[in-house]
């Protein structure tokens, strides 16, 4: 019999941070995933570390994004202390620019929004920005230097965090799918494995992405939907891109400065189910938002596609903290922030599992808003006009 403090399900970055979290913290932790690890939303992601809201049903998020970034020297530190492996960190802001519309009035609403939520946004004269980027291209009409963003490369930072996690000793299990909860009543007490197997342990958390509705008694508490992520990485040989660059329409993320140089370029948004595909279409949008970001990378040698599902959830916000079934805890349903909120997910998952007390608020993120709802709903529809 297998038998562990904390079972893991899923092993992208949020299984591995809050297992490298909790190992430290002298647990007996063992993360399981059905496949190889870090293979999915955590291997696609750009690796853009922003905490600004990309839509208004993003704006709770901010101060949990906020913390995660605050976070970020210290996270990459320790992982990369523990593991010896490098994350490609990189800190040094973003450029934001506005291409289409009335650019001056989409100028001011930015910046009043990031202010507005407590964050730093300097609006550039146009002069400036091509002084900051060069290759900025013609159509860019108005601009704004956001100098606390940073950036990670997802890929490296993932496999840094396992060999961290293992190092701490957590146990790495690939390979073992997860079929259903082990349950003793109203309490977990493991999982079962589609192998026949059970794993026991005193808690479980709940982490496998856009794929943790599918595990049954999860699902009520977990409505994860997979949102398809297309990307393109290039191969830019031109003048290098200083910092992450986006517009209304796309972004591009440099993995370093020297030439040639690798651009990673997204994404697309699109509801396509669970089928990993990468498209004709896809590509022409990511490569055209490129394009007008940043003429010259018509030029650029397109070196790697591909794409990912990202955890959506019905209200874009995460999943995350304890339910009504003793010992079952959620850390899912990070969209389009999961590499953004790996280390605060961490930390709260690991506060709550250590000593029961988070050290930040995380009712908005509570699982148990979904049953809630749904019983709402019901209530509503039987009563009587
Ligand atoms: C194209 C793209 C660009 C992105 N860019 C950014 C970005 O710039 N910044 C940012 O912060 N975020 C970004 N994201 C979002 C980020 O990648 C995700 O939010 C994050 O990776 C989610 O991590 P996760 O560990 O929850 O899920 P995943 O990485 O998907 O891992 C889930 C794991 O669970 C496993 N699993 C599933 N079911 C089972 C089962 N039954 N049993 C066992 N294992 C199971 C899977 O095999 C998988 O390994 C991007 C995502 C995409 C797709």
């Amino acid at each position: 019999m297998k038998t562990y403090d904390v079972v893991i399900v899923g092993g992208g970055i949020i299984g591995g941070s809050v297992a490298f979290d909790l190992a430290r913290r002298d647990l007996r932790v063992a993360v399981l995933d059905r496949q190889e690890l870090m293979r999915e939303a955590s291997w696609a992601a750009a690796g853009m570390l922003s905490p600004a809201p990309d839509c208004p049903a993003a704006i709770p998020l901010v101060p949990l994004g906020r913390a995660s970034l605050t976070l970020y020297p210290i996270f990459v530190d320790a992982v990369e202390d523990a593991s010896g492996l490098r994350t490609g960190f990189h800190t040094g802001g973003a450029v934001e620019v506005i291409c289409h519309g009335d650019a001056e009035r989409e100028l001011s609403t930015l910046v009043a929004l990031h202010h507005g939520l407590g964050l730093a946004c300097e609006p550039l004269r146009m002069d400036e920005a091509r002084d900051m980027e060069p290759a900025l291209g013609r159509d860019a009409r108005a601009a704004v230097f956001l100098p606390d963003e940073c950036s990670v490369e997802p890929r490296a930072l993932t496999s840094a965090v396992f060999a961290a996690a293992a190092s701490a000793g957590a146990a790495l299990c690939p390979g073992v799918e997860v079929s259903s909860l082990a349950l003793d009543g109203k309490k977990c007490i493991g999982v079962k494995t589609s192998g026949g197997e059970t794993f026991h342990a005193a808690r479980v958390v709940l982490a496998a992405g856009c794929w943790s509705s599918q595990i049954p008694e999860a699902a009520s508490y977990a409505p994860t939907l997979p949102v398809r992520g297309q990307m393109v990485a290039l191969r830019h040989c031109g003048t290098p891109i200083r910092h992450v660059l986006r517009s209304e329409r796309g972004y591009l993320v440099p993995r370093g400065v020297e030439s040639p140089q690798t651009i990673v370029v997204g994404s697309t948004i699109e509801n396509a189910g669970f089928e990993k595909r990468v498209t004709s279409g896809g590509i022409e949008k990511i490569l055209a938002a490129a394009n007008e970001l940043v003429p010259e990378l018509a030029k650029a040698e397109i070196i790697e596609t591909w794409c990912g599902l990202r955890p959506g959830s019905p209200d874009q916000l995460p999943i995350l903290g304890p339910v009504d079934v003793d010992g079952l805890i959620f850390a899912t349903g990070h969209y389009r922030n999961g590499i953004l909120l790996a280390p605060v997910t961490a930390k709260l998952i690991g506060e709550w599992i250590a000593e029961r007390r988070p050290s930040l608020d995380w009712e908005a993120f509570s699982p148990l808003r979904f049953p809630r709802a749904n019983a709402d709903r019901s209530a509503t529809a039987s009563s009587p006009l």
